[in-house]
């Protein structure tokens, strides 16, 4: 599920038992729509699938059964990433 504000995007895993969502909090503002672009741009770098109008962070690909998810998400991305 998609939601685009002016200042934010969001987005929220589809899978109906899954919580993760990624948040974008626009600092520096250009248009919405750019700013929602720039958004699912980096979702689809990390792993998040679009399936028709539907988003799948990347614990819930969409080819894998409900119960293969891990509903990681968003956090299974962040733990790789180096400490600030
Ligand atoms: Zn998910």
């Amino acid at each position: 599920m998609r939601s685009t504000r002016e200042a934010t995007t969001q987005t929220i895993c589809d899978c109906d038992d899954c919580l993760a969502y990624k948040l974008t909090v626009h600092i520096q503002r250009t248009a919405t729509t750019q700013q929602a672009a720039k958004h699912h741009e980096e979702a689809a770098v990390e792993g998040w699938t679009d399936l028709e109008g539907r988003d799948y962070c990347p614990g819930c690909p969409p080819t894998v059964p409900v119960d293969g998810h891990d509903h990681e998400g968003l956090w299974a991305v962040v733990d790789d990433l180096p400490a600030a």
